[in-house]
């Protein structure tokens, strides 16, 4: 399960997936794809805010272990 979601706020800036190709990459419509394989990546809480905080529309979401 990947670490985060990102919701229907998204604006399809592709911030997400420049600042961190290794947790997003742009789906061909435009909306990221959040990797399964970020799932392995160390955070710690610090550095899972700094990636809530990449989104200007606050779509990016941390993932809940049910979602
Ligand atoms: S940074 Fe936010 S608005 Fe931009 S593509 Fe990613 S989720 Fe969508």
């Amino acid at each position: 399960m990947p670490k985060f979601i990102v919701n229907d706020d998204c604006s399809r800036t592709g911030m997400c997936s420049y600042e961190r190709p290794d947790l997003f990459e742009e789906g061909e419509d435009g909306y990221p794809i959040v990797l399964e394989s970020g799932e392995n990546i160390e955070m710690t809480d610090g550095e899972i805010e700094e990636v809530l905080m990449i989104c200007p529309s606050g779509a990016i979401l941390k993932a809940t272990s049910n979602e």
